[in-house]
């Protein structure tokens, strides 16, 4: 099977005999060129290439509609780095705690007791704490291989920010990080490692970025069309 790579998104090519014109599809996110079987794939990509605004516009109406809000209910889906697990209550005479095994995500507690609240809470609680290791480690790992360390790495809860750099050399990250894809993740770090160099978004900023991340901008739009799916 035929793909376009686009500005972050693949296009699947489909070709017809009977097609006389192309055409786009967007289904489920995922987006599709319809054309006719002797159209050269050059011209497909230039299609896709002039249609990239629209594309990048539709994705992200669409994951918009398709976010829908947590129920915190037993077999729900959770996402943990861009792998969905499945929500599992297990009754256990103890305080409410989260255990992730390959599939699930359970949660051990008095259930007959636990609010919805006290569900999300708990939730919350571990994914910041798997954020507190991972994104520590990563951040060290990141900083050695390209000589930018940070004073220290701090988690938080952000609404519209993924991280942030301090003047000091201090870094924070966002905790709903942990729920993106590794390659995500690893870009916003780099990101807010190039700020110790550039405290701005300056050209400057953005071409070290790209040095030390290639494909920063795919990162970037898939920051833009699925963040907001990065909630619990
Ligand atoms: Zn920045």
């Amino acid at each position: 099977m035929q793909t376009i790579q686009g500005d972050g998104f693949i296009v699947t090519v489909i070709k017809s005999g009977r097609r006389k014109t192309s055409a786009l599809k967007i289904k489920d996110q995922h987006v599709s060129i319809h054309i006719p079987s002797r159209l050269p794939l050059k011209l497909a990509r230039e299609f896709v290439l002039q249609k990239t605004s629209w594309i990048q516009k539709k994705l992200a109406e669409q994951s918009l509609k398709e976010t829908p809000e947590k129920q915190f209910i037993d077999g729900e889906g959770f996402l943990f780095l861009d792998k969905k697990y499945t929500l599992r209550f297990i009754q256990a005479d103890t305080s409410p705690s989260v255990i992730k095994t390959p599939l699930e995500l359970e949660l051990h507690g008095r259930l007959n007791r636990l609010s919805i609240t006290t569900i999300r809470a708990t939730l919350i609680r571990w994914y910041k704490q798997q954020a507190e290791h991972y994104l520590t480690s990563r951040t060290a790992e990141i900083a050695r291989q390209i000589d930018l360390m940070p004073t220290s790495v701090t988690v938080k809860t952000y609404k519209a920010r993924w991280g942030s750099c301090g003047i000091r050399g201090d870094v924070q990250f966002n905790w709903k990080l942990m729920l993106a894809p590794p390659s995500i993740i690893d870009y916003v770090i780099v990101h807010e490692l190039c700020h110790l160099k550039h405290h701005n978004h300056s050209a400057l900023f953005w071409q070290l970025v790209e040095h030390h991340s290639p494909t920063f901008k795919a990162s970037r739009q898939w920051l833009k069309s699925n963040g907001h799916s990065l909630e619990i």
